[in-house]
């Protein structure tokens, strides 16, 4: 059996909007918006994934807060969880420096405006529903 490599997306919330990314690579992904993050590596928390792989892609100094309930499986043997994030004070904004070629704070009402990486709709879905927003 393969043991499952959790990528971590990050709910990052800011004045109460969510930051999606649109993908600028690979080329299957590119155009697609998703929750930053990326996979965990050996011996790392996800947690401290989170936080580097935010610092990474965006440049901020993000705390990360909860685990949202639930996996989305992606191609095997990744599997998706969410956490939700924040900036903590004095952080940067957010820019996109790798992996990335635009950015938006979006309220839970435009959420449904861009077009998530399949895993990301369900995950972003779950995410707000968990959080008792709209
Ligand atoms: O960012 P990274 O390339 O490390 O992500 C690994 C894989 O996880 C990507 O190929 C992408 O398909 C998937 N992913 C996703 N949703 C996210 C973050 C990553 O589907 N929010």
């Amino acid at each position: 059996m393969t043991v499952p490599i959790v990528v971590v997306g990050a709910a990052l919330f800011d004045g109460g909007r969510l930051l999606a990314a649109r993908r600028s690579a690979p080329a299957d992904l590119a155009g697609r918006w998703e929750l930053p993050g990326g996979k965990v590596e050996p011996g790392e928390t996800p947690d401290a994934a989170l936080v580097r792989e935010l610092r990474e892609e965006l440049g901020v100094d993000a705390e990360p807060g909860e685990r949202v309930p639930g996996e989305w499986p992606l191609r095997p043997p990744y599997v998706l969880h969410v956490w939700t994030a924040r900036l903590r004070p004095g952080s940067a904004a957010p820019e996109p420096l790798q992996d990335h070629d635009e950015l938006r704070w979006l309220t839970p009402e435009e959420t449904g405006d861009v077009d998530w990486l399949d895993q990301d709709v369900p995950a972003v879905r779950r995410t707000l529903a968990h959080l008792g927003l709209p």
